[in-house]
């Protein structure tokens, strides 16, 4: 019988590293997540793959720690000794990141470098994927694509461009299958709370239910490429399994602006966005980034990937997600 094989993912209690640790359970893997220690519970997202009877939840392994302690990064390397290293831990909220610019340095930037410093000294034949985004194109005119130029426009772009840099540098410098996965926006019902599109998804569904009567928000003008986050974990165990390392954008290459979300959320339920949406300039950013359009023709190509659920239906399923949960769905439904 053949080894499975064992994966390590960073960030396993985020959107992203739920949808891959259960896509990686199903193909078979040993999965092992990285989480924190936290005084309240945080593991929402990946609590059902353990009672799952439809995914070996048993083959998923947590293990405490934080991407900034480079020593601890080390040990587990050893200790799990993976095949694949999907880092998506960091502090991954733009508008913090100007508020905690140094820690986002650590936890966005400088965590790249601590999981490629110990896979050079435990075994170079362990393949690296990072999360890198969208965000690193910042300034620079769509549509962007693997050639673009960056400019990034927040501490959180700038220390992702450094863990684009750092994981090309190895790949380069020591042979490593290290790749960047330059992701555009995206989205489910596992989206944090406070990024725009699930803040309008749950304040529908809570308006829907007499909870909420108001939402308040920042820049309604900017223009998002937004996609469906469980196909973009799919894009990223591609990356892996390709015959050479090399960077890959994933988008779905459509452009919409915030009101045009509001309007397919509100719509969906059949209310009008303008007579609850309110301006609160907190929420405004000191350099915006205002339009990203990615042109995902070399995933395509290469990998095979595409995305179909695009923002209209992807509002839809969000808003509906939302109003189950108010009426007492479990977490692992969505
Ligand atoms: P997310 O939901 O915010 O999840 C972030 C994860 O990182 C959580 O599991 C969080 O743990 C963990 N984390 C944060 N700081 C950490 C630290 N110092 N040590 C260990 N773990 C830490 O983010 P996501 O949307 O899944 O995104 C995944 C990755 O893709 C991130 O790197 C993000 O920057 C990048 N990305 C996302 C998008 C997008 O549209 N979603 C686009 C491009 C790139 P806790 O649960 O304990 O907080
Ligand atoms: P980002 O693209 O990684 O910054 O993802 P977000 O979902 O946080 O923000 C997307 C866009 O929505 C940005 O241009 C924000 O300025 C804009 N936006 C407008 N109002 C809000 C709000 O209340 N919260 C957030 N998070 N973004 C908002």
């Amino acid at each position: 019988m053949t080894e499975a094989k064992r994966a390590f993912i960073t960030g396993v209690t985020g959107q992203d590293g739920s949808y891959m640790a259960q896509q990686l359970l199903a193909k078979g893997y040993e999965v092992h997540g990285l989480v924190r220690r936290s005084s309240t519970f945080n593991r929402s997202r990946i609590d059902h793959l353990h009672h799952d009877e439809h995914i070996p939840g048993k083959n998923l392994h947590l293990h405490y720690g934080d991407v900034t302690d480079a020593a601890r990064m080390q040990q587990l390397m050893v200790e799990i000794r993976p095949h694949e290293v999907y880092n998506l831990a960091a502090q991954s909220h733009v508008r913090v990141s100007f508020d905690e610019p140094a820690y986002t340095a650590q936890a966005s930037g400088v965590s790249a470098l601590n999981l490629l410093e110990a896979i050079r000294s435990t075994d170079t034949s362990i393949r690296f994927y990072q999360a890198a985004t969208s965000e690193m194109f910042g300034a620079s005119p769509p549509p962007q694509n693997e050639q673009t130029p960056f400019y990034p426009r927040s501490p959180y772009g700038v220390a992702k461009v450094y863990s684009y840099w750092i994981t090309r540098n190895y790949r380069e410098a020591y042979d490593l299958f290290a790749v960047n996965g330059q992701l555009f926006n995206h989205e489910s019902p596992r989206r944090g709370e406070t990024f725009v599109t699930r803040k309008i998804t749950l304040a529908v569904a809570k308006i829907v239910k007499g909870l909420a009567s108001e939402l308040w928000m920042g820049n309604l003008d900017s223009v998002r490429d937004w996609g469906y986050a469980p196909e973009y974990t799919d894009g990223m165990w591609r990356m892996l399994q390709a015959d050479e390392p090399t960077d890959f954008v994933l988008a779905t290459g459509t452009a919409y602006t915030i009101r045009d979300f509001l309007t397919f959320a509100f719509e969906h339920a059949g209310l009008d966005w303008q007579e609850y949406v309110k301006f609160d300039p907190k929420f405004l950013r000191p350099t915006e980034v205002d339009v990203l359009i990615g042109d995902a023709g070399k995933a395509k190509s290469v990998l095979g990937w595409e995305a179909t659920v695009l923002p209209p239906q992807l509002a839809q399923v969000m808003v509906d997600a939302d109003i189950a949960r108010l009426e007492g769905a479990k977490e692992g439904q969505f």
